[in-house]
């Protein structure tokens, strides 16, 4: 935290400071240009499969090339951490960092989730968004945040001293070893920094550290994608329920989240086909 200053202000200080900040990755040469046919085909979705993911526990779930999926609010206010894989090969999987880079701290309608390098391809877009209206609040917060990365027993040892096994980071580990046969060493590391569905975030004006407040999500509400590639997800319903208080233990109140899995006659997808790799030539400069 840049709070200690043990440096002495150098003499061209003005000089220095002030400049006009430029986005470092304007993203406009990838916007969506499927939206209109997404939202169009959105009228003729029929449901296939539900999955109810249980409160504190993590469920994985999968998603074809062409399917939509949403993440719903049942029964009461509840945070979702959201892990995605390429279904054929697990070691792409979402880039939550880059993702940030490409379209800020949160995310909505029309913004893609990319994958891990050398691959960085859109795994999936965002498609609905019942919380769109909430914008960023007077403290810059807003839902569906990339900031975050899961909540985790290692940094709740290192904070408080407790063994707690039912955080995120936990449950989506164990929802890879228990449905999908991973081995319990690999599917920790697979294990990403997450899509914080539902969940309020920002950064304090003061001190820049990340915060939460209650989210405003109710049942109901759900955040929807359209698949760019065969998935895996995995959900887990966080520990900190609506996160209006604390997480990685037992005290918050938690409810269940909801899958489900939307197909549409091809007939409407013509035009769309699965996102395609990176095609940079990986030479790095190596001769
Ligand atoms: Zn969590």
């Amino acid at each position: 935290m840049k709070i200690k200053k043990f440096s002495e202000k150098p003499s061209d200080l003005k000089d220095r400071i002030g400049a006009k900040p430029i986005v470092c990755y304007p993203n406009t040469h990838i916007e969506e240009k499927n939206l209109s046919i997404l939202h169009s085909v959105r009228d003729h979705l029929v449901k296939k499969e539900e999955i109810i993911i249980p409160p504190r526990d993590a469920k994985t779930f999968e998603v074809k090339f062409g399917e939509f999926f949403r993440i719903e609010s049942v029964e009461g206010p509840q945070v979702g951490d959201l892990n995605l894989f390429n279904l054929n090969n697990l070691e792409e999987k979402f880039y939550s960092g880059k993702t940030r880079a490409l379209y800020g701290t949160h995310l909505s309608v029309g913004d893609k989730m990319f994958s891990s390098f050398p691959y960085l391809r859109s795994l999936a877009t965002i498609t609905w968004d019942t919380l769109d209206w909430y914008d960023y609040d007077k403290d810059g917060g807003s839902v569906h945040d990339v900031i975050g990365t899961r909540c985790d027993p290692y940094t709740s040892k290192l904070l408080t001293d407790n063994d707690y096994h039912y955080c995120c980071h936990s449950n989506l580990t164990r929802a890879l070893v228990k449905e999908k046969n991973v081995q319990l060493d690999h599917a920790e590391k697979i294990v990403h920094d997450v899509l914080n569905v539902f969940m309020l975030t920002g950064f304090t004006n003061d001190t820049k550290q990340y915060f939460m407040k209650a989210s405003p999500v109710r049942p109901g509400d759900y955040l929807e994608f359209f698949a760019e590639t065969d998935l895996l997800g995995a959900l887990s319903a966080c520990p900190g329920g609506d996160c209006g208080s604390e997480h990685s233990s037992d005290v918050a109140k938690c409810y269940p989240l909801k899958v489900s899995i939307w197909t549409v006659d091809s007939k409407y997808l013509n035009d769309i086909k699965p996102s395609a790799t990176s095609n940079y030539n990986r030479n790095h400069g190596i001769d």
